[in-house]
């Protein structure tokens, strides 16, 4: 998998504001936030997206949702956060290593934009 700016912060190459790591994945502030908590949390391990992930890949994945609740209560949202997952270009994915956004602290709309 080609470099991203993401595997630039699992090497450490360039700073972030990390808010938990395990051997499995890390978890930063958002550059750009879209919610007054705005977290992105990511494998180590290189998959561009969430759809090229695979049956050797759902213990992974299992983690990932799995922390991805500890953060929110970590974060003083456990009782309401989204998550969200961009796959692809057409669906405004702009990094190309799998992440999960998990916003909360204000009020969600649905449908999603
Ligand atoms: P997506 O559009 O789903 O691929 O989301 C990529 C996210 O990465 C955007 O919300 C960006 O604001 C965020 N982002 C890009 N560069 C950085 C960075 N260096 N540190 C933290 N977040 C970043």
């Amino acid at each position: 998998m080609p470099e991203t700016i993401f595997s630039k912060i699992i090497n450490g190459e360039i700073p972030a504001d990390i808010v938990y790591e395990d051997e499995l994945c890390i978890a930063f502030r958002d550059v750009n936030p879209q919610a007054p908590v705005h977290i992105l949390l990511i494998p180590r391990h290189p998959l561009a997206k969430l759809a090229d992930a695979g049956p050797s890949d759902q213990a992974l994945l299992g983690h990932l949702m799995l922390k991805a609740g500890d953060i929110a209560r970590d974060q003083g949202i456990g009782d309401a956060f989204r998550l969200v997952v961009n796959n692809g270009a057409g669906a405004s994915q702009t990094v190309f290593h799998l992440h999960l956004h998990i916003l909360g602290g204000r009020a969600f709309a649905w449908p999603p934009g």
